[in-house]
């Protein structure tokens, strides 16, 4: 089968509405047409075989071509193609999911919220959980603290919740009763702080701003265990059992977007268990359905469902696709497939510490001021001056530059300014993880070449 790219591209340009792209920009360059994946790689319309160290986006977490996954669609869309959980009624896989969910989230975690993406699980947290405090008296307890860049989604609960300016900037966000916080970033922020001293510090931040803005009226904290569309910002250990002691401290709820941490990303099943530190609430996606297909989760411990279930009458919440039985049956296989596979310890085991190794040595390259990771997550921060902690003075031509020339010699990986991000589909070997150190290590190379000229 041959495809006639030329005429994709234009047909793109002259009708499809890139998210977060420079379409004008887009529309004159030509879109890149993915056409195949297989494990962790991926081919293009034009028969580049690239090394996805992205994983999609943050989501393959089982990688590419499992038909079982397929399989487990076309079953249940012959066998029950949809029903919905409104009329009193659900589906089998919508139920084990919910289940199986519970099983895989720490501690009293329990009860799951489905949507389709990790912006709608967001949303749905923000309206439950002001709803949990108003039927228990205190409808003023409605404020959410997030923090200055972080990634919550697109909608626009989600990205009220996050600290894109950006984003802000479009469509007159953030809505009313959200604050933000300082993010947990020592390279630029740590100042002469050892890291264990500097996380405390941050943490602190939070119990200020509920000081500031009175414990009653904050409802709840939400962040990433680590952020990562900002630029995998890895917090110190110290700083998360410290918004934990905080949030409790005041009865903050305290909610883990595990969008990209969840399913294995740092080692463990979800970011929480990595840092210590019990959530309340967990927003849910990506790696769920290892990306096949869309799928989102809100997720309540026993206290927030319990006051939910029992004082709040009818929940005056849902999504026609809420708990779509496809949906489910793929999110059902992904995760058999990552249990009896051990693909979590297969991740943790085997390959984050070689990854980590070989990581440490990208961070050798004149480029990299800094070489961070967790798990199978990571970034390297290109500077202009390997002996200080700073940036480019125009941040972000750098790591763009960084990124083409990796695609030119096979590898995906994202840039967030002049970070380059790091986050493999779970399923990589160490003969990749070479494969990745070489291709990036002649890519740091070619970038420092063209800076040079
Ligand atoms: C991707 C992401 C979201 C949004 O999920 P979508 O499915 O894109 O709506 C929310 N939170 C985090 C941390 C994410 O990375």
């Amino acid at each position: 089968m041959t495809i006639d790219i030329s005429e994709l591209q234009r047909l793109d340009a002259a009708h499809h509405l890139h998210p977060f792209n420079d379409n004008a920009a887009l529309a004159k360059k030509g879109t890149r047409v993915l056409v195949r994946g297989e494990g962790c790689y991926v081919w293009d319309a034009e028969g580049h075989q690239l090394l996805d160290a992205f994983a999609g986006l943050w989501c393959v977490n089982i990688g590419y071509g499992r038909p079982e996954l397929g399989e487990a669609a076309s079953r249940q869309m012959t066998r029950l193609a949809y029903y919905n959980s409104f009329f009193q009624c659900t589906t089998e896989p919508t139920i084990r999911l919910a289940a199986k969910l519970a099983e895989l989230t720490p501690g009293d975690v329990n009860h799951a919220f489905f949507v389709n993406s990790g912006s709608e699980a967001n949303d749905t947290i923000l309206r439950l959980v002001r709803h949990f405090w108003a039927v228990q008296d205190q409808p003023q307890k409605n404020i959410f603290i997030g923090r200055h860049n972080g990634y919550h989604g697109t909608t626009v609960a989600g990205a009220s919740l996050g600290g894109m300016k950006a984003m802000h900037g479009q469509g007159g966000l953030p809505i009313p009763d959200i604050a933000h916080i300082e993010p947990p970033f020592w390279f630029a922020d740590g100042g002469d702080l050892d890291e264990d001293e500097y996380g405390l510090r941050a943490a602190r931040r939070l119990e200020d701003r509920i000081l500031e803005l009175g414990p009653e009226r904050v409802a709840a904290f939400i962040g990433e265990p680590i952020m990562g569309a900002i630029g995998v910002y890895i917090p110190p250990r110290t700083y998360w059992p410290e918004i934990e002691r905080i949030c409790r401290k005041y009865d903050v709820l305290l909610v883990a977007d595990e969008v990209i941490c969840g399913f294995g990303r740092t080692g463990q099943w979800f970011g929480a268990q990595h840092f210590g530190f019990q959530p309340d609430v967990m927003t849910l996606a990506k790696g769920i359905t290892s990306g096949y297909i869309p799928l989102g989760a809100a997720m309540f411990n026993d206290r927030v469902a319990g006051v939910l279930k029992d004082s709040g009458g009818e929940l005056a919440h849902g999504a026609t696709y809420s708990g779509h039985p496809v949906c489910a049956a793929v999110a059902l296989e992904n995760l058999r497939i990552m249990q009896d596979e051990h693909i979590v310890e297969h991740a943790r085991e085997q390959i984050a510490p070689y990854l980590a190794q070989r990581w440490a040595e990208l961070g050798e390259h004149r480029l990299v001021g800094q070489a961070r990771i967790t798990g199978l997550m990571g970034a390297l921060e290109l500077v202009p001056d390997k002996g200080r902690r700073g940036f480019f003075d125009e941040r972000g031509t750098v790591g763009a530059l960084c990124r083409d020339i990796a695609l030119r010699n096979g590898l995906i990986l994202r840039a967030t300014y002049d970070s380059m991000l790091l986050s493999p589909p779970l399923v990589i070997t160490r003969a990749q993880v070479d494969e990745l150190f070489d291709k990036a290590w002649k890519s740091l190379d070619q970038t420092a070449q063209e800076l040079g000229r």
